[in-house]
């Protein structure tokens, strides 16, 4: 059997365990799956929970995976759109096998709705939007049907023939479906299958003035491409039905079946291309990739691998029950990717310049540092070190409180990678703000060289002040503080003040030439990104991708 050898049941995947299934019944001889977005915004992290799931299942199976683009809406849709999906399925790390758009298909969606009006189970219907929505009656009330209802086949054919050629307005008639007013599902009464607009399609141009709606649509592009597997999000439950009506009744040869699985929700995550649209086009964020949203290519911006979220899709496996997953386990597979990966490097975020008054002035020696103390391959660096560094303002305190190991005066820390330094003077402005330390060294101390004569509590990270590289960093926190999804109307109300703060600091000298998304851990700060929009030769902007701790564990079940 193909792609069936050695395969077990998934304990967090049933939908895979519902093809290992199919192909050992032998109801599928080859897995076909498709991810069909539409072009309307950019890809969000929810849609690599779908992306990962639907190349995934293909590959392990041997079999197909198409990318399919969901253009049945002219009005909201985009070329833009279209090319950052690409890139973000590519940057992923899956390739699909077919590339098409759901508007190649216009032609043979037609011919299946006149189809159906030959049967007699499509009518067009002048009813307005409103009286078919106050005519389909409730969930315990059936419907009542269109005066239009029945009329003839030839009737039918010569108005929706009209429709197309773009005599009526928007809005002025519809071609729905005739199947059942008072079926308890309420998608089986009668539903709209083709509508008039009159826009401009972004790959059709002006060849069509009527669109099939997204439920009509759906399952022919899915019977065409003969996709066996057609994997949804759940609120399409009840629209299955429907799904396997149209399948049928068009007489589609192929037969795919569609399976629903739970959304991805992540606290404190704004998930839907709507809002997301929102903050890009009010300004709180700028663009679709800043570095603060949950798109592919904010995610990106920021500094996420798509190694770590393809784990964290693994991980968070597919179900059908609804759940919110805790945005600390994204990071908690950032860290661990990066962690054997990433550079460890020196970076101060807010200095506080500490000269050492006993090392000599104008000398400059060249430390050992570890490049990273997990991975002895990554070998070993140079730093420099003089009379002159770099410290975080957040290392000293003038009164410290109990158990504060970090410098005071009089108190003595060891400086990574170098030397024990202690406190002797506090220098102030006129303000009465600390603006420099002076300090003693003690070049017994020298980082590397077994010194054991005494003990000190604390290390702080530095910099070397003359060959300092000055860099941006910036610091997120979530857009939307207590997002909820289901909470719609104060959305925008809600923003986080806080969510951007940058700060001017320094790195080391040899950072300066750090390229475009190179990621590096900074001592005590955590995991960076070098901005790809707002970096320049020579002076990195550092975005955080996540600090170091998290009390979050994944569990091991
Ligand atoms: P949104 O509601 O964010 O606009 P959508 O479902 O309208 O998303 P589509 O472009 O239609 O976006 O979605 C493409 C595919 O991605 C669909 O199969 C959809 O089910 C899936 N998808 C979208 N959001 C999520 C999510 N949060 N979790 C899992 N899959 C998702
Ligand atoms: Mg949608």
């Amino acid at each position: 059997m193909v792609g069936l050898e050695n395969k077990t049941a998934s304990s967090n995947n049933f939908i895979k365990n519902i093809v290992i299934e199919d192909l050992a019944a032998g109801r599928v001889t080859e897995v076909v799956t498709r991810f069909p977005p539409e072009p309307n915004g950019y890809l969000h992290i929810g849609h690599a929970k779908s992306i990962c799931l639907n190349f995934e299942l293909a590959d392990e199976f041997k079999g197909r995976t198409n990318l399919r683009f969901d253009d049945t809406n002219p009005v909201k849709e985009d070329v833009e759109y279209v090319e950052s999906i690409k890139q973000d399925v590519k940057w992923l790390g899956f390739d699909w096998d077919g590339l098409f758009f759901a508007s190649d298909y216009f032609g043979e969606m037609y011919d299946r709705a006149l189809l159906l009006i030959r049967k007699g189970l499509a009518y067009v219907d002048d009813q307005t939007a409103d009286q078919i929505r106050e005519t389909r009656g409730t969930l315990t009330e059936p419907g009542t049907n269109s005066p239009y209802r029945d009329r003839s086949a030839e009737e039918n054919l010569e108005l929706f023939e009209r429709m197309k050629n773009g005599e009526f307005a928007g809005g002025e008639k519809v071609l729905r479906a005739k199947i059942d007013m008072s079926s308890p599902n309420v998608n089986m009464r009668d539903p709209v299958i083709y509508r008039i607009v009159h826009a401009h399609h972004h790959n059709t141009g002006d060849a069509w003035k009527i669109y099939p709606m997204y439920a009509f649509a759906h399952p022919l592009e899915d019977a065409i491409e003969g996709v066996t597997h057609s994997i949804c999000t759940l609120e399409f439950e009840d629209q299955r039905p429907f799904y396997d009506w149209v399948v049928e009744q068009c007489e589609m040869e192929a037969k795919p079946r569609q399976y629903e699985f739970n959304r991805l929700n992540i606290t404190n995550t704004v998930m839907s291309k709507r809002k997301l649209k929102a903050l890009v086009d009010e300004k709180v964020v700028d663009g679709w990739d800043d570095p603060r949203m949950p798109t592919i290519s904010g995610l990106r911006r920021k500094g996420y691998t798509p190694e770590a979220i393809r784990a964290f899709c693994r991980e968070i496996g597919v179900a059908k029950s609804y759940g919110v997953v805790d945005e600390r386990m994204l990071e908690h597979f950032i860290r661990e990717d990066l962690k054997l990966k990433a550079l460890r490097t020196m970076a101060v975020l807010r200095p506080l310049k500490v000269v050492i008054t006993n090392y000599p002035e104008g000398q400059v020696e060249w430390l050992d540092a570890e490049n990273n103390p997990e991975n002895e391959e990554m070998g070993v660096r140079q730093i420099p070190f003089s009379r002159e560094i770099y410290i975080e303002q957040d290392d000293f305190m003038e009164t410290p409180p109990p158990k504060y190991f970090r410098l005071f005066p009089g108190n003595e820390v060891r400086l990574k990678h170098a030397y024990f330094i202690k406190c002797e003077e506090v220098v102030k402005n006129e303000a009465g703000e600390v603006v420099e330390l002076r300090c003693t060294y003690d070049p017994e101390t020298k980082s590397g060289t077994g010194f054991t004569g005494r003990k000190v509590k604390g290390t702080i990270h530095w910099v070397e002040a003359s060959q300092a590289v000055p860099t941006e960093f910036r610091l997120f926190e979530p857009l939307i503080n207590d997002e909820d999804e289901n909470e719609d109307s104060s959305f925008l109300e809600r923003i986080n003040p806080n969510s951007l703060e940058t700060l001017q600091g320094f790195v080391e000298p040899g950072m300066k030439e750090a390229a475009a998304q190179d990621k590096f851990q900074f001592f005590r700060h955590g995991y960076f990104n070098v901005d790809p929009k707002l970096s320049e030769p020579g002076r990195p902007v550092f975005n955080r991708i996540v600090s170091l701790k998290s009390s979050f564990e994944v569990s091991k079940a």
